[in-house]
């Protein structure tokens, strides 16, 4: 069975999203995700201009060869928008051989480990009443897990914070939170830690209080600490027994974990923005992480990360892959199937695509009791619908900047 023509699909169904669909000799079609959030077009590009050419008269079966052809094969490696090229075919590959075999791909990934992968929902407020609408809002939905994100007080507009007051979970039109905004250019917001490091406590102490012990709580700190800032968070957040605390400073700097590592015992989640294993190569050997968050659409595909993952689960460390809308659904559901198969699954980030999206993408894995299911159909279990997909074209759309309150550029 021969790779016969590999298609790029750029659809904006509320949000961009890249598409590659691989077709073989014997008519079978397989999907895999290659968004990369405000530049999404570099990915189409190099999968258009450089890869898809490549694979045309390529076995379809050797998903281990085709990954080794192109991450060694391009010379330059590793980086996000080689490595969600790579994903999308190598997700593609996955969805194909599990039709071919007729069994859902967890099976191929050696079955389930688990009656479902518990998630996490996006709760967030501008301040508390509105945090705990939206906290409510996501456990009446069926949320075992939430993410609290919450305004400070002097800032106009914080990451993370739904911009709407009326979001709600999984309505159309309505996210909880979507920071790409469609423009020409990205939006800026502001920023002072010291402010949100003497708001936040309060903030998860006056969460436990209203809501109880039970619900596992999380919170993003985006990159933007410096260790010894985030080592102060993780402490004065301790009482409040957090799910895990993450992307607590810049990722790519692996030795600034060791000093927030040494000064707290909240959980440490880090990786959304890694692409390979080598990034965790310190991070998981020397156990300062206990959550890698790095998705399958960003990572070298579903072979990618099951690679970190075995690396993981050496030394106790979880999956926690990201899972905004910038992840597809058939990035989703790629993350479903490996998360049910793997032994050190931790939680799975899940933020309800809209209606608008799920329509295109027609996914079929299946959300209760807290947690997602694979569908039992062959292969990843999407039915994209092309169409469809044509009506909604690319958009420009940018992630924000961010600046402190002097002007100059922070992380954002
Ligand atoms: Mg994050």
């Amino acid at each position: 069975m021969l790779i016969e023509r590999a298609d790029v699909i750029i659809t904006s169904p509320g949000r961009n999203f890249v598409t590659l669909k691989i077709t073989t000799s014997d008519g079978v079609v397989g999907h895999g995700d290659a968004t990369l959030n405000g530049r999404e077009l570099s990915v189409a590009s190099y999968l258009d201009d450089h890869v898809a050419p490549l694979l045309v008269g390529r076995d379809a079966h050797a998903i281990e060869d085709t990954w080794q052809y192109l991450y060694r094969g391009g010379y330059w490696r590793r980086g996000p928008v080689t490595m969600a090229a790579i994903a999308a075919v190598d997700t593609a590959l996955w969805d194909i051989k599990a039709k071919v075999a007729g069994l859902p791909l967890y099976q191929l990934l050696g079955g389930p480990s688990r009656r479902r992968c518990l998630v996490y929902g996006h709760a967030s407020g501008k301040d508390l009443p509105e945090l705990f609408d939206s906290v409510r809002e996501h456990l009446e939905a069926g949320f075992r897990a939430v993410r609290v994100q919450t305004g400070v007080p002097g800032l106009d507009s914080v990451y993370g914070v739904a911009s709407s007051a009326a979001a709600s979970v999984g309505e159309p039109g309505r996210y909880d939170y979507e920071p790409a905004r469609r423009a020409a250019s990205p939006a800026e917001e502001s920023w002072d830690t010291r402010a949100y490091l003497r708001h936040v406590p309060s903030v998860f102490e006056a969460v436990r209080g209203e809501f109880g012990e039970e619900v596992a709580l999380l919170h993003d700190a985006h990159h933007r600490l410096t260790p010894i800032q985030a080592a102060k968070l993780g402490k004065s957040l301790e009482p409040y027994d957090l799910f895990w605390l993450e992307d607590v400073t810049p990722a790519e700097n692996q030795e600034a974990l060791r000093w927030v590592r040494h000064h707290t015992t909240t959980p440490l989640a880090i990786g959304e923005v890694f692409n390979t294993i080598w990034d965790y190569q310190h991070l998981v050997r020397e156990q300062l992480i206990d959550y890698v968050r790095s998705p399958i659409t960003h990572a070298g595909g579903i072979t990618g990360v099951r690679r970190i993952l075995d690396y993981a689960a050496l030394y106790q460390v979880k999956s926690g892959m990201h899972g905004p809308t910038d992840v597809s659904p058939v990035g989703l559901a790629a993350a479903v199937h490996l998360g049910l198969a793997v032994h050190n699954f931790g939680i799975q980030e899940y933020m309800v695509h809209s209606e608008r999206t799920r329509e295109v993408f027609g996914p079929t894995h299946e959300f209760a009791q807290g947690g997602l299911r694979p569908s039992e159909e062959p292969g990843l279990g999407i039915h994209f619908d092309e169409e469809l997909a044509a009506e909604h074209p690319y958009e420009p759309a940018y992630l924000p900047v961010n600046r402190l309150l002097d002007g100059s550029v922070h992380d954002w």
